[in-house]
């Protein structure tokens, strides 16, 4: 199989808050060349770099607020979050659980520091991405997966070993389920270890480095923590090397080739239908979260 060539690489932007609680780094669909159908079925992916929360009485976060369209995925690296929503999905999300929210028809939820962490303060460290549902299954029921770090296959590899939160890594399947083919890995890799990813060449591809810092296909230049990565639709392995012990976010997933019409909280595929969006959340159809 042919190499998958890095198409580029970005630092990290400046970060902004999300509600109180969250300091991230927009990657998708902010950054130049990550637009919505250029990653499709990645849609949104905020990167909360490591950041040091003193100690705090009040809880901090996002309130009450609705998604329709897609679903919600919650990466913690470092301290936790606690979630509520208004279909009785909640729990909390501790260092390297996964919390996949399919909002479809429609959600409200809040996302908050949990409170033992809030107390003591602490380094936080989080991903969310937004994954796109086809046309037929935007309208379809919310569910909920809170997926324990426990719960989450890991392949070994020489020096570290690889999480399968979804799709399928060396004929391991994920935890997640999923709408549409989606891989997302964690790969745990020591100092000088080096494993190999292949993925389909028209899914789209892209990683974070975060922690430490890799090689990619051999390249001369090293990407360091925070940074993300576009592969090219070509070609399918990528090679990586740790030249620290790193752990890497890998996405690949196969491209969702519908129109996209996105406002806010709200991804349908017509106007109309956001238009509708904001009409059913106004008349309360969204359910009720205090
Ligand atoms: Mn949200």
């Amino acid at each position: 199989m042919a190499i998958k060539a890095i198409e580029a690489v970005y630092p990290p932007g400046p970060a902004h808050f999300v509600g109180d609680g969250f300091r991230v780094h927009n990657f998708i669909p902010s950054r130049h060349g990550l637009d919505m159908h250029r990653m499709t079925p990645f849609i949104m992916m905020d990167y909360g770099a490591k950041f040091h929360f003193p100690p705090s009485d009040s809880l901090k976060g996002v309130g009450v607020h609705p998604h329709r369209g897609f679903e919600t995925v919650t990466i913690a690296y470092k301290g936790r979050v606690a979630h509520h929503d208004s279909a009785g999905g909640g729990g909390i999300i501790g260092e390297g659980d996964v919390q996949w929210m399919t909002a479809a028809s429609g959600v409200l939820h809040k996302e908050y520091h949990e409170e033992s962490f809030s107390k003591t303060g602490g380094d936080f460290q989080m991903v969310q991405l937004w994954v796109n549902l086809p046309a037929k299954d935007k309208m379809s029921a919310p569910k909920y997966q809170a997926i324990e770090n426990a719960s989450i296959p890991k392949v070994p590899v020489e020096n570290g070993y690889v999480e399968v939160i979804a799709g399928e890594f060396q004929g391991t399947k994920g935890k997640a389920s999923t709408f549409t083919p989606v891989h997302l890995f964690n790969a745990h890799l020591q100092s000088g270890a080096k494993a190999e990813f292949s993925f389909p060449a028209a899914y789209n591809t892209c990683l974070i480095v975060v922690e430490g810092e890799i090689r990619i296909n051999d390249a001369d230049e090293l990407v360091p923590v925070d940074h993300f990565v576009l592969f090219e639709n070509e070609g399918e392995t990528i090679h990586i090397e740790a030249t620290e012990h790193s752990k890497i976010l890998i996405l690949s997933g196969e491209p969702i080739r519908e129109p996209i019409a996105s406002h806010g909280p709200f991804v349908m595929n017509t106007r109309q239908e956001i238009m509708q969006a904001f009409h059913d959340f106004e008349a309360g159809k969204f359910g009720t979260l205090n």
